[in-house]
């Protein structure tokens, strides 16, 4: 088994991604409940649908609570139907965006280059990618677990360290994403410790690395305290704002 690779333990970062829910109306009661979040250890972000971006700007901007987007376009302008940029999300604020989630790679058929491209994409405008990463059930079982993360991984660590010194990694079995099945906190920091080891590797090993999959208030704590887990990105559990808030509240003790 690998083991943890790294000495202190960076910030604990806690990202809701909403997915493709929510309303004005409902967001607006969610973002003035997240907003008077006091980041602490732990920094709090929400990845937002794109058209609600201009909303979560109004009501988050002045607080500590970052926001962000859930993909990004590989291309900066142009005749691209539906795609939207780098410069139009910094328009809006944003701070984040996710790429490689792995609704987009199965659904949208992103292949682990393409996720690279688009991480370069966020880079290029000042944005922090969230590049994501994770294996299938099946290939868990049949032992391809980090192997599968390794050449997911392999098309960004080739941009090398200065690039990837500045995005996060999310781990995320696609087996524990919304299923209600956690990856235990020894599942998930076996593969963390690889990701560092092979960021490492190239000279990134201090970046953060999120555990996503499931995770609510009832199991943050114990993913938290592994030392290769620095935060969650959070689906489900992140559109219900004391939930969200209690698994910050378990970052900032972590
Ligand atoms: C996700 O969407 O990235 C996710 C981890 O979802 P959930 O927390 O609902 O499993």
């Amino acid at each position: 088994m690998t083991t943890a690779s790294n000495n202190s333990k960076r910030q604990c970062l806690v990202m809701g991604n909403w997915k493709m829910h929510g309303t004005l109306a409902d967001n607006a009661k969610l973002l003035a409940a997240l907003r008077p979040y006091a980041s602490k250890n732990a920094a709090m972000a929400v990845c937002v649908p794109f058209p609600y971006l201009a909303q979560a700007q109004d009501a988050l901007k002045g607080s500590s609570v970052t926001w962000g987007a859930q993909d990004i376009s590989v291309h900066s302008h142009g005749a691209y139907t539906g795609e939207v940029s780098g410069a139009m999300l910094k328009d809006f604020g944003c701070r984040w965006t996710l790429v490689g989630h792995s609704e987009r790679r199965s659904m949208h058929a992103e292949s682990d280059q393409l996720v690279a491209d688009k991480a370069r994409a966020a880079l290029a405008v000042g944005l922090t990618p969230v590049v994501c990463v994770g294996e299938s059930l099946a290939e868990r079982d049949a032992g391809q677990a980090v192997a599968v993360i390794q050449r997911q991984l392999a098309p960004v660590l080739a941009l090398g360290a200065d690039s990837v010194n500045q995005l996060v990694v999310a781990y995320e079995p696609v087996w524990a994403i919304g299923t209600g099945r956690t990856a235990t906190p020894e599942q998930a920091q076996e593969v963390h410790a690889a990701i560092r080891a092979a960021l490492s590797a190239i000279g990134a090993g201090n970046i953060q690395i999120l555990y996503g999959g499931s995770v609510k208030a009832a199991n943050a704590a114990s993913l938290f305290s592994m030392p290769d887990i620095d935060g969650a990105l959070v689906g489900g559990a992140a559109l219900i704002a004391d939930e969200f808030l209690s698994i910050a509240a378990c970052g900032d003790q972590a």
